[in-house]
């Protein structure tokens, strides 16, 4: 048996056997050609490219209007590359002057870009590097006239494993053949595994050596909610993951009846029970799962497509339908969250030195404030489709935050003096996520309407530890007494002040976490739709004196190592919550 350990890109564990699917590069051909034949060449060319598009129009037309928009945006950018008369130009130049087959001048073309874009720093150019590939391995296929293995022809039931899916064919791939995926590359902000989501296929990215390890018809594990997988499972890791399965299912079933009963402590105090979700399609699920609201839409997700930015239109329209599938439940809207590890096109030729400590959220849109207020405007002009609430990521200050106010005071009154109707309810809140806010939340409460805690950055910045960097992870510790007192600091604050606090970081989602934020007062929880169930289920157990109680004892310990034993053991034996 190997173990990997790679990135958790979207929920569920699944066993079945490895499909592993070769994006070898084909062995392009060389030759001289004479100038005769240079006409020929380029009807060859034309003949690929038509050929080429042709089958991208045909994934388009199988796949609803929802995914295209929202993860599938990259085939039109694939298609105006095929379309693209200076494409075909550049080509023809080549071919003119190097007087080789048309095949070997696309392929070292695509190469030199491909290498450029690959070796980028910046994650975004290196996506356009992998659509580069994609389109030019498409065109080489037609034009050697080689047999392409489509994933939409899968008979059997199979993990996909392989280097990664480029875009375009994890549209293709026939969903009820694909079990899972492990792939060595790819990571959560990539096209794979948002599509990996909507399609609610569990995915483990950036499995380093997997198609080393792996062959066709061998056994694999993947554990998409720890980003684990096993090649040839031992018997005692499947039958330990056969008793996680069984729970899950047992949980699932108990979902059913726990869906219609809120989410109260035994004394009766309600807490909020919301989801977290990256594209429009995530809402299904999130309602499957019985949650009370979306606490988290992380809009940079529809900037981060290729091709060109959405516009107040299209972002309008995917506002709206998330607040419309959610029928008058809240749906917390973050603006743009891009920086950091999400790279977008604006953003492209910034390489910076600390990006996770740079030009990011808030900050990068108060100085793009006409981008800020194109998605601010499509905000309010959607908030009449539902219930919206609207939320800046990475405040640091005070003065960030009444910039930010300010932009949205100017866009309210943008609207009225246009009559363009919207609610006039919409609250503004912030998430906690710099220490700086955490300590001076009894300031910013004065100004937001709510807090939703970050702690997914909030643990990176309060400990100085790269959420990315599994050299340092080791010290990545949701229950850092520092980290915990700037959880309870910040609801200290905001109850002074009358304001409610949710905490939309995975820590939310961890059942070890649930009383003790419990015990510390936090009113809402946001997480994926999956582990929504086995919350509220902790949620119903418990009173509020005995979570305030528990939270108490830990508020008093002074080590993570202390607080981590205490936490396992307490929950284990009083909620059954299985500790990995
Ligand atoms: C967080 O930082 O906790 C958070 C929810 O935002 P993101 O993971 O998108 O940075
Ligand atoms: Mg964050």
């Amino acid at each position: 048996m190997a173990e990997l350990k790679g990135i958790s890109a979207s929920p569920g564990i699944v066993t079945g056997k490895v499909f592993v699917y070769k994006d070898d590069n084909p062995q392009v051909p060389k030759y001289d050609i004479h100038s005769s034949r240079v006409p020929l060449e380029l009807e060859r060319l034309r003949d690929a490219l038509d050929k080429a598009a042709a089958e991208i129009e045909d994934i388009k037309k199988n796949h609803s209007r929802d995914i295209i928009s929202n993860g599938g945006n990259f085939l039109d950018s694939h298609l105006m590359m095929l379309r693209d008369p200076e494409f075909k130009e550049n080509l023809a130049r080549e071919l003119r002057d190097k007087l080789k087959n048309i095949e070997w001048i696309l392929y070292r073309n695509m190469q030199a870009l491909m290498d450029k874009l690959g070796s980028s720093e910046d994650p975004y150019l290196r996506e356009r590097a992998a659509d580069i590939h994609d389109v030019s391995r498409r065109i080489l296929n037609h034009l050697m006239f080689r047999e392409q293995i489509s994933l939409a022809d899968l008979t059997d039931e199979v993990i996909l494993v392989g280097r990664d899916l480029m875009p375009s064919e994890a549209m293709a791939m026939n969903q009820k053949k694909v079990l899972g995926l492990a792939m060595e590359e790819g990571g959560r902000t990539s096209h794979t595994a948002i599509l990996a989501r909507a399609f609610g296929i569990p995915a483990v990215l950036g499995l380093r050596g997997i198609t080393r390890l792996a062959r066709n018809g061998d056994e694999v594990l993947i554990d998409g909610n720890r980003g684990l997988a096993f090649v040839n499972p031992d018997e005692a890791t499947k039958s330990r993951y056969r008793k996680t399965q069984a729970l899950w299912h047992r949980r699932e079933e108990e979902l059913h009846g726990l869906n219609s009963l809120p989410a109260e402590t035994r004394d009766g105090k309600k807490i909020g029970l919301l989801g977290n979700i990256e594209i429009p399609e995530e809402v299904e699920s999130l309602r499957h799962h019985g949650a009370e609201g979306i606490g988290l839409y992380r809009s940079e997700f529809l900037f981060l497509q290729p091709g060109r930015l959405p516009s107040e239109e299209a972002q309008c329209r995917a506002y709206g339908r998330v607040l419309e599938a959610m029928e008058g439940k809240s749906v917390t809207i973050r603006t743009l969250d891009l920086g950091g590890d999400k790279m977008s096109p604006e953003m492209a030729d910034s390489a910076e030195r600390n990006p996770l400590l740079g030009w990011r959220a808030i900050r990068f849109c108060l100085s793009r404030t006409r981008l800020f207020q194109t998605q601010l405007r499509a905000l309010f002009r959607a908030s009449v489709r539902g219930k919206l609430k609207i939320m800046f990521p990475m405040i640091s200050g005070v003065e960030e935050l009444e910039e930010a106010l300010f932009l949205v005071d100017e866009t309210r009154k943008g609207l009225r003096s246009e009559g363009i109707p919207f609610d006039e309810e919409v609250e503004v809140g912030i998430m906690i996520e710099t220490p700086s806010a955490a300590v001076t939340s009894d300031i910013l409460a004065d100004k937001a309407s709510f807090f939703s805690i970050g702690t997914n950055d909030l643990i990176q910045y309060a400990i100085a530890v790269d959420r990315g960097n599994h050299k340092v992870a080791y010290l990545y510790e949701p229950f850092h007494p520092g980290v915990l007192r700037l959880i309870a600091a910040t609801i200290r604050n905001a109850h002074q002040r009358g304001i409610r606090v949710a905490l939309c970081g995975e820590m939310a989602g961890d059942p070890l976490a649930t009383v003790i934020l419990l015990g510390l007062g936090l009113d809402e929880f946001s997480m994926s739709a999956s582990s929504i169930p086995e919350v509220k289920k902790i949620i119903r157990s418990v009173t509020t004196g005995e979570a305030e109680e528990f939270a108490r004892r830990v508020m008093e310990m002074t080590s993570c190592r202390e607080i981590d034993a205490f936490i396992r053991r307490h929950m284990e034996e009083k909620f059954d919550v299985l500790s990995y």
